[in-house]
């Protein structure tokens, strides 16, 4: 990832991609506490790209840094421009990117209040984060050995870089025994969160999805399938749900900025419904790709021209 073309916005300004370098004696490297967001942006049916709700990605990073207390130098406004000033001067279309804030070096200890507080956007090309062929036929998932944070534990609320090693732990242990995806249970047992997505289920035409007081991340993506399903007529229930209703469900996806919307065909090693990408999955898929791609003018305050 460093030895590429291109600018990084970092801290006010644009600098080469190879010179967009920390400190190894970085707070957050050494204690794990920062936020970040995860943006799309998309090339859209008239040629042009355009970030996918910007707005809400750049409050969800302030919100997270408000959360540690992190106070970001710079507006919601300057960090929306940045992020579209990166597509822009890298000349990307379709593209992944990641605006992240972070703790300074100038101190170690945990209790370095009086660190710069850091902010960088990088924006690259990256395709379906599951895989083309996940989209199509669906993903296999293993529920994680591994549970999901505790709101008491780490915050929740926030997109924070600290809490993303369960999230590794779960991935690895996933794809080692040969699944694509973990599912994370939260601490009382219900089903949470993919290492890096929301899950919905459908059954009987209705969707449902954990509730957020289990810890899942307040998803923009699940946030849009709401509004997506509710256009479709079909109804959405936020509630605890046990890893077994999905082994008997109709069918199951994931949502999430990098992941999209991608079926899961398989959980634990029980099908799931038909064992491919189920009806309700293919139309709110097909409806999150028009809007994104600007094919359904309803939709056009979600996306931000660069
Ligand atoms: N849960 C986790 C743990 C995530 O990392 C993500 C990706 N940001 C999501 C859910 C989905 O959130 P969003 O749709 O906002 O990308």
């Amino acid at each position: 990832m460093a030895d590429r073309d291109g600018v990084i916005w970092m801290d006010g300004k644009m600098v080469d991609w190879r010179d967009a370098k920390i400190h190894v004696l970085t707070h957050t490297l050494h204690y794990g506490m920062g936020v970040f967001e995860g943006v799309r942006a998309y090339q859209q049916a008239d040629g042009s790209t355009a970030v996918f709700r910007l707005k809400e990605h750049t409050r969800r990073l302030f919100n997270s840094a408000r959360i540690f207390q992190m106070n970001l130098p710079f507006t919601e406004e300057q960090i929306s421009e940045a992020t579209k000033a990166v597509v822009r001067e890298n000349k990307l279309e379709s593209c992944y990117i990641r605006p992240i804030a972070w703790i300074g070096s100038d101190k170690l200890g945990i209790g370095a209040r009086t660190n710069t507080i850091h902010v960088a956007v990088a924006a690259w090309p990256w395709g379906a984060y599951l895989g083309a062929e996940g989209m199509e036929r669906g993903i296999r998932v293993k529920t994680s050995s591994f549970t999901h944070h505790h709101p008491n534990v780490t915050m929740c609320k926030a997109k924070a870089v600290g809490n993303y090693p369960v999230s590794i732990l779960s991935n690895q242990e996933a794809t080692n025994e040969g699944y694509d995806e973990a599912m994370l249970m939260d601490p009382q047992g219900f089903v949470c969160q993919g290492s890096g997505e929301n899950v919905f289920l459908v059954k009987d035409g209705e969707l449902h999805t954990p509730d957020l007081a289990g810890g899942a991340l307040d998803g923009i993506t699940r946030n849009s399938i709401f509004t997506l399903a509710a256009e479709h007529g079909i109804k959405v229930v936020e509630r605890r749900i046990t890893r077994d209703e999905f082994y008997i469900g109709d069918e199951a996806f994931f949502t999430g900025t990098a992941a999209e919307v991608t079926p899961i065909r398989e959980l634990d090693g029980r099908t799931i419904g038909a064992g491919s990408r189920g009806p309700v999955t293919t139309k709110l898929q097909a409806a999150f790709f028009d809007v994104v791609n600007g094919r359904n003018p309803k939709y056009a305050e979600w996306l931000a021209k660069v």
